[in-house]
């Protein structure tokens, strides 16, 4: 018998790869060639700006509508997603879900972050989980920390997580780094759309730097790394 699931799996295909990074680059969210400083100090030449994930609805159901194609055969009762960026995708997810006769109708759930405990679904969404089919949708995955989180928390509320979908995993991230093991028989999944690991440099051995490459001021922490050392000359 053809695994439908491992099919669909696959079907992940170039083409569709390509579709998506066209519209992640038109809408700018990612950005390439081009010289950033990340959060850690770290140098790159691309940058994921998730604050214009949620600016373009109509694209975003677009992407919705390509996950969800990788999910067909799947029953799923309730979508979960992390404030804040996953929140909009999440509701497409569902939304997409709702209107396609491939689906039943699953409730979309958001997470919100606690301090001191990570990411936890409260506001009673909490008594939805229980022996539910569950599945968590991400806009961009970095560490995955996040992920983890909801993970845990869904194992803790009893639900049956069936996988993770995200946009972009850029972090090199792996369903084991995210606590759970993939297993078609299962249809246990994470399921990147692009799954791309962005090239880091530390800052004195960036080859950026070396080539003078103008840092992005706009995005990132470049601005305040130019206050303090000035642009890069070429060497
Ligand atoms: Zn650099």
């Amino acid at each position: 018998m053809v695994d439908l699931f491992a099919q669909h799996f696959e079907d992940r295909d170039i083409s569709t790869i390509a579709h998506v990074e066209t519209i992640l680059a038109e809408l700018q969210v990612v950005v390439s060639d081009n010289h950033f400083v990340y959060t850690a100090g770290d140098h790159g030449d691309m940058y994921v700006n998730k604050d214009r994930v949620t600016l373009f609805p109509e694209p975003m159901k677009k992407i919705a509508r390509i996950m969800i194609d990788l999910l067909k055969n799947t029953q799923i009762d309730v979508v979960v997603a992390p404030a804040v960026g996953g929140i909009a995708l999440g509701q497409w997810i569902a939304h997409e879900m709702r209107v396609s006769p491939d689906f039943s109708n699953p409730l979309s759930v958001l997470a919100d972050k606690e301090n001191g405990i990570g990411f936890a679904i409260r506001r009673n969404y909490d008594k939805l989980i229980a022996h539910r089919r569950v599945i968590i949708v991400e806009d961009i995955v970095n560490s995955g920390k996040t992920t983890r989180e909801l993970v845990a928390e869904i194992s803790r509320l009893e639900g049956r997580l069936l996988g993770v979908v995200a946009m972009y995993n850029r972090g090199g991230v792996t369903a084991q780094d995210l606590g759970f093991l993939e297993n078609t028989f299962h249809r246990r999944f994470f399921l990147p759309l692009i799954d791309r690991q962005m090239k880091k440099y530390a800052a004195d051995d960036c080859p950026l730097c070396m080539n003078g490459k103008t840092i992005n001021t706009d995005l990132g922490h470049g601005r305040h790394f130019v206050e303090k050392h000035g642009q890069p000359k070429a060497v």
